[in-house]
């Protein structure tokens, strides 16, 4: 331990098979024993060397010296009535994250966080609320999952969705060691990048040899209404946000996806339908609607739409060709739904609680 309390040690869990090899290529052993060790951790999850009884012994002992193979801690669990469970994980350096897993029917679906909080402060997101965090490791990513894994009996399809705390293209060189790490277990078409859509990292994205899907949180057909939900609109208004998806390069078959939150008298009109469509036109894409998740941090007025009204939107999206699914809540009595994330413990940001331009 340092004086920080913090070990010292790398954690091994962030390494792909390259890396593992190379940081083991000191202790002067065979290269396939970086092979077993990767086996034992990321197929067996195995984090105790000791345990890793194919290594001769003085082997297992230098390792524990040099290296760690650490989880996050369970600080806190929810089950959900409907099956979802809410893990808070607690980092070495004291930071929170969350992440929800989420059975349905023979897969799974893990919501994983990427960043300690998130600084974009949208407005109608409880994590964008509490404010700024640290940009996850990835060995901090990967140990979520892991976590989760090695805790809950999975059995069947694992999906993955960067849809849990933070903006995944402002921390993309960890998600993109994580992603390595994981691909031998999770193939990166099982995965999902969801993001406000930061055009430096889209681009970046798009130089990938191998590519997660990709989400898109638009909330709004146009400028007016996209800024005032989501400041980083300012930045990077729609215009260009579109250009920049137009060209994104998508693999044969695969489609973006539009995540469009629902807010009662705000954005859920007939011709808010007709707009978004207009906006989506010629795009490979696909439209989730996510009825919003009202929270006590939220403004009180902001309220989801009666069911009638989101089938009716989903209805008048469909009408115009494209493919619209509703987002069914879950996990929403643990605060496990989207946009409810907040890693209790932490001072929020106090936002101004002002009225939307309902
Ligand atoms: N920063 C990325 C990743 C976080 S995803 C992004 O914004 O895409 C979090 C998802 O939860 C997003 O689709 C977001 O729009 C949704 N969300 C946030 N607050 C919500 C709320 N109050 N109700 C329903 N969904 C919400």
């Amino acid at each position: 331990m340092s004086a920080s309390g913090i070990d010292p040690r790398p954690n091994l869990l962030g390494l792909d098979r390259q890396e593992l090899a190379a940081a083991l290529a000191p202790l002067g052993e065979p290269a396939y024993r970086a092979r077993q060790i990767w086996d034992a951790i990321h197929l067996r999850l195995a984090l105790d060397f000791e345990a890793m009884t194919e290594l001769a012994k003085p082997l297992r002992r230098s390792l524990a010296e040099h290296f760690r193979v650490t989880l996050p801690a369970v600080a806190d669990r929810h089950l959900s009535q409907d099956g979802t469970t809410k893990f808070l994980f607690r980092l070495d350096d004291g930071a929170t994250v969350e992440a929800v897993d989420i059975p349905d029917r023979n897969r799974r679906t893990l919501c994983i966080s990427s960043q300690a909080g998130c600084a974009l402060a949208c407005r109608f997101c409880v994590t964008g609320y509490w404010g700024a965090g640290r940009d996850l490791t990835a060995a901090e990513i990967v140990g979520q999952v892991w976590a989760i894994r090695s805790l809950q009996a999975i059995e069947g399809r694992l999906n993955l969705v960067f849809m849990g705390m933070g903006e995944p293209l402002l921390n993309l060189a960890a998600v993109r060691r994580a992603l390595a790490v994981m691909a031998p277990t999770i193939s990166p078409r099982r995965i999902t990048l969801s993001t406000v859509g930061l055009l430096p990292g889209l681009e970046e994205l798009g130089r990938w040899p191998e590519r997660p899907n990709l989400a898109i949180s638009l909330h709004a057909p146009d400028d007016r209404r996209r800024s005032e939900l989501m400041p980083v609109n300012r930045t990077h208004p729609l215009p260009e946000l579109m250009t920049a998806l137009r060209r994104y390069p998508l693999e044969p078959r695969r489609r973006l996806t539009f995540e469009y939150l629902l807010i009662a008298g705000f954005n859920d009109a007939d011709r808010d339908a007709d707009q978004l469509a207009a906006l989506l036109r010629g795009l490979p894409a696909k439209v989730n609607l996510i009825p919003l998740n009202p929270d006590p941090v939220l403004p009180h007025a902001w309220q989801p739409p009666a069911p009638e009204r989101v089938d009716a939107f989903r209805a008048r999206l469909e009408r115009h060709g494209l493919t619209a699914t509703v987002r069914r809540r879950r996990g929403d009595d643990v605060a496990a739904a989207c946009g409810q994330l907040r890693a209790f413990g932490r001072e929020p940001r106090g936002f101004r609680r002002s009225q939307l331009s309902l």
